[in-house]
């Protein structure tokens, strides 16, 4: 049986003051949360305060992003893993679409990343989820399967038991379109199924969250479906109303 996991992605919102009222409404609600797994992700360079300003254990912290190099050294501008954990990160999130289209990672240097956060005893959050573009001209499945056959060939299957993966289709981030239900389970389905094929029993454990537009009114019956476990929430994690009810809807 999975524990569902719903993890907030912050993206580069946020200042000192909105995000201390955005925490102050996860603290008083944060009792509310049963049977769910819960993390939210700041920028970067709000990590440490977020951490100071969280007063309760039900919601954990995670990083939206991590350098290849795992511990210091000449790379202006970035931060790594050793310095997440020392921040008190327990994931990161990796291989977003954004991070995919607007810095163009690719799908070598996200699974460096991957085995460079499981050494480092932070779980990664792997996006893996295909354009408008893909979908209409056939290839979703090829292309999610090349994301993660990129990640499988460095890490191989069994460190699937320290990954959580994020379905997360690019023309439902933001924009207010979701996917359906059914359409997110049959994502779903497929990179349990692929998996399966490697190792039926990482596969049944694995964590796979849905990401894209989810919001109060549509997570019940997304996390309803039966290879959902939670999400990955943008948007409705900058409201502390909106993300406590999203988290909740995947708990019991
Ligand atoms: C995301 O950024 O990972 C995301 C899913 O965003 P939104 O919920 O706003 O679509």
């Amino acid at each position: 049986m999975r524990k569902p996991f719903v993890a907030g992605n912050w993206k580069m919102h946020g200042s000192k003051a909105s995000i201390l009222n955005l925490v102050t409404g996860l603290n008083s609600m944060a009792g509310e949360l049963d049977g769910v797994d819960v993390a939210v992700c700041p920028p970067s360079l709000y990590i440490d305060f977020t951490k100071r300003t969280l007063s309760t254990p039900a919601i954990v912290i995670g990083a939206q992003n991590m350098a290849e190099e795992p511990y210091q050294g000449a790379f202006t501008g970035e931060g790594s893993a050793v310095m997440l954990k020392d921040l008190g990160c327990d994931y990161v999130i990796l291989g977003h679409s954004e991070r995919r289209a607007i810095y163009g990672e690719t799908d070598s240097e996200i699974a460096n990343k991957v085995q460079v956060a499981l050494k480092s005893g932070i779980t990664p959050i792997l996006c893996v989820g295909e354009t408008l573009d893909e979908r209409e001209s056939g290839v979703m499945e090829s292309v999610i399967s090349a994301q993660l056959d990129a990640v499988l060939d460095v890490v191989g299957i069994a460190a699937f038991n320290f990954v959580v993966i994020a379905y997360e289709p690019v023309w439902a981030i933001g924009t207010g379109v979701t996917a359906s239900p059914a359409q997110a389970q049959e994502v779903h389905a497929f990179i349990r199924g692929k998996l399966a094929k490697l190792d039926a029993s990482v596969a049944e454990k694995v964590v796979i969250q849905y990401g894209g537009s989810v919001k109060p009114g549509n997570a019940k019956e997304l996390f309803g479906q039966p290879d959902i476990d939670g999400g990955l929430i943008g948007g409705a994690s900058l409201d502390a109303d909106d993300f406590i009810a999203i988290c909740k809807a995947a708990g019991v």
